[in-house]
This record gives structure tokens, sequence and C-alpha cells, in this order.
């Protein structure tokens, strides 16, 4: 919006004023049209039960060709079309509804809705609502991460059942593909997963950080877990190489610590213990991880007292373990909408440390390097909401305003001033 001196009292939609209204225009459009989708197929079904035509599969695909000659898309598109306009005109209303009024875009609508196709039924109820509520609020990124995580959550409480039972499924694959490559894939715990893959690329890491290495990432990490598979060492590698262990961050919330089962502590309405990037895991895997397995950072959703949280003006550099509560807090890169793990982001001083900011929780934030320029070479501003927790306000160049808040809260520590900080 803007406004005209020569015309006061007058406001004029700007150029995204104009965007937002087309897209807004287009969700509502997009509602009628799963409308008249799903009235031609129930028009069609009518019709050939009339003619005695009781092959349903035969009926459906002859619509779904109708629809994909008619649209000009492939069938397999019509098909995706038909059971979404069925989902959201008959099962999920409310979805329909809040499209209608462009209040989640169609993208959002396929995300829930595909969601809930997945969901067991008996936890519909439980997700539906605050899933709208979400996808009615959030940029897609963030929407599918908390849509997830708002699953999971409702799932927990019966965690355990349902990882031992996935547990006595584990296998390991092989998938022939062309030219002489093929798949290995690996069906196990995904705790176990991410450590296997976290110390693969670690070791890849390592061994590529010299020059005269010109494997990619990607490369290095498949030499180094079939080094380990089929030679069952790495021995000729080099000695940072070998010593390293998985890192993987363990979030248990303590409390959950305190009851004897899943279902208990869902129904005390804790959250579950989980693993970053993963989510829950059963409190028993986390009970053995929390004992003090090595390679597992645990971060404990209560206070540990004496942790650092601000450096002042000492050190530019956040010592280690601020950084890793600063991107612990974010799980992600703190831009609008972005997704990028909070591990592979730049810690961002949001008050530049030139201009005086200081190296603290409340000054600091994950970016990832793409908005990390953008922040500091465009007209985008941005800072920290105080008391927030570390919410981030960006501002556009045309004045609007994000608001981006971090997935995890800190707890309320004791602050420790710099003279007591063992850097
Ligand atoms: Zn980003």
């Amino acid at each position: 919006m803007f406004t005209d001196p020569a015309i006061p009292g007058q406001v004029f939609p700007d150029h995204v004023d104009l965007v937002v209204e087309a897209a807004a225009m287009m969700t509502v459009l997009a509602a009628q049209r799963l409308e008249r989708i799903d009235e031609m197929r129930r028009e069609a079904l009518h019709e050939a039960a009339r003619h005695g035509r009781g092959l349903t599969e035969v009926v459906e695909r002859g619509i779904r060709l109708e629809l994909a000659a008619a649209l000009r898309v492939t069938e397999h598109a019509a098909g995706s079309l038909l059971a979404f306009a069925e989902a959201v005109v008959h099962t999920h209303p409310a979805v329909l509804a809040s499209m209608g009024r462009a209040r989640m875009s169609e993208r959002h609508a396929e995300i829930l809705v595909a969601a809930m196709w997945e969901l067991e039924p008996a936890f519909h109820a439980q997700v539906l609502e605050p899933g709208i509520a979400l996808a009615e609020a959030e940029p897609v990124g963030t929407f599918r991460r908390r849509l997830r995580a708002l699953i999971d959550r409702v799932r927990s409480a019966t965690l355990t059942e349902r990882y031992e039972q996935a547990v006595s499924k584990r296998r390991v694959v092989v998938e022939p593909d062309d030219d002489g490559m093929g798949w290995l894939h690996l069906y196990a715990p995904m705790v176990a997963i991410h450590a296997a893959h976290s110390r693969a690329t670690v070791i890849a890491k390592t061994v590529t950080a010299d020059e005269a290495d010109t494997r990619t990432l990607d490369q290095a990490r498949v030499d180094a877990v079939l080094d380990l598979l089929i030679d069952g060492s790495v021995d000729t590698y080099a000695e940072q190489a070998r010593g390293v262990r998985a890192s993987v961050f363990v979030t248990v919330p303590v409390l959950a610590l305190l009851h004897e089962s899943d279902a208990s502590r869902a129904a005390a309405g804790i959250d579950a213990p989980a693993v970053e990037g993963i989510g829950p895991i059963p409190l028993s895997v986390a009970r053995e991880l929390a004992g003090g397995a090595r390679g597992w950072t645990r971060v404990l959703t209560h206070p540990e007292t004496g942790m650092v949280l601000s450096v002042g003006r000492d050190q530019y550099r956040p010592p280690p373990a601020l950084q890793k509560l600063v991107k612990w807090r974010a799980d992600r890169c703190m831009a609008p909408g972005c997704g990028m793990p909070a591990s592979r982001c730049d810690v961002d001083h949001h008050v530049d440390w030139a201009l005086g900011g200081h190296t603290e929780l409340t000054n600091l934030g994950p970016l990832c390097e793409g908005h990390h320029t953008v922040r500091h070479h465009t007209d985008w501003t941005i800072e920290q909401v105080p008391g927030s927790g570390g919410a981030i306000l960006w501002t556009s160049p045309s004045g609007r305003r994000y608001l981006v808040e971090p997935e995890r809260a800190v707890p309320a520590f004791r602050p420790v001033s710099s003279a007591d900080a063992p850097f």
C-alpha cells in the first residue's frame, strides 16, 4: 500500500498487493474448479448407474479419461484431481471452505489432504482443525513441518507399540538400476540411520578437505560407507577421518523420562523425546541414549545451569555451545518459509557486530547462505523480537512484515554474566 501526497486520505495498492490479490482470486477459482470436478464425477456415476453399468472401476476410468482429455493433462493427473476434489468436497469440507475464502492456497490444501490420507482415521478429528489453522497462517515449508510435528505428537501416544512392530520388519534390500549401478536400501530405526549417515558425512567432509581429493561430498560419502561395509574398516583413511563418531542431537524433555510409557507421557501432555530432523522416538530408546551413549549430544529441554548465553562484546564468533543452542532453537534457517536445516546455516548477528551488536542468544539466529546474503545486501531488514524467545521480524522492501518463530523454545535459563564464562 502507498499514499499519494497529492490525494490525501487515499490508499493505493502497490505491486505486491496486486500479486496477492491475483493469487487470492486463483485460490477461489481453484476451489470452484474442484467443486465442479466433483459434480462432474457424481453426475457421470449417476448416469452410469441409471444405465445399469455396475463396473465402478471401468466407469471411474472413463471419467478420468474425460477429465484428462478436457484439461489436456495425463490420466494420472486427472485421477489425482478427482481424488483431491472428492476429499475436499465430501470428507474435509472445512478445507474447501477455507480455500473458497482464499484463506489457504491450493498447495496448502493438497499437503493437508495428503497428510489426512496417510493418517489413521482415529486421529483425523485431532489433526484437521489445528491443521487448517496452520495452513492459514504459515508458508508452505513451515506448514509442512508443523503439520508433521502435530501428527507426530498426536500419534506418539501409541509410539512404543508401533515402533516395536516396525523394528521387527527391519531389512536390507538391493534394487538394480541402469548403467551398472544399483541401490542399497536399509530399513532400520531412524536413530541408527541418522547416526550412520552422520558418521559417513563427517568422514567424507574430513577426506575431501584435502584439496587433492576432487570427489564431491556425495561421492566421498558413498565410498566411506562401502569401505566400512566391505572391508569393515577405514584404516587407509587419514587419522582424523578414522576416529570420528556420529554426532546426533537428541532432545529429551526431562519430565518425559519420569513417565513409565509413551501413553502416560502423552496423557500428561508432554512432548515425546525427539531426534533432530527425525521426530519422536519411543521413551525406551530415549532412556538408552540419555544414559550416555557415545556420540549423542543431549539437549535436555530443562535448564542446564551454567550454560553460556552471552559473551557480549568479548568475541565476535559465538562459542560452540552458544552456536549449538542458537541452531537447536531455530532448527531451520530463520527466513520466512525456508527449510534449510540450521546445521547448514551461518549464525547471523541480527544487529551487526560492526554496529555494536552483541554475541548473545537474543541477537543471534541461523540463516542459510542465500538468505544471509539477501539480509545483508538488499533492503530487507530483520530484528529479533524482544522477549519472544528468538522470533524474527522480517520487513520487506515494500514494507510488509513477516514473523518467523523458532521451532523450539529455550527454557528460562539462569543468566550467566560473561565474567563467569569459561571462554
Ligand atoms: Zn534460508
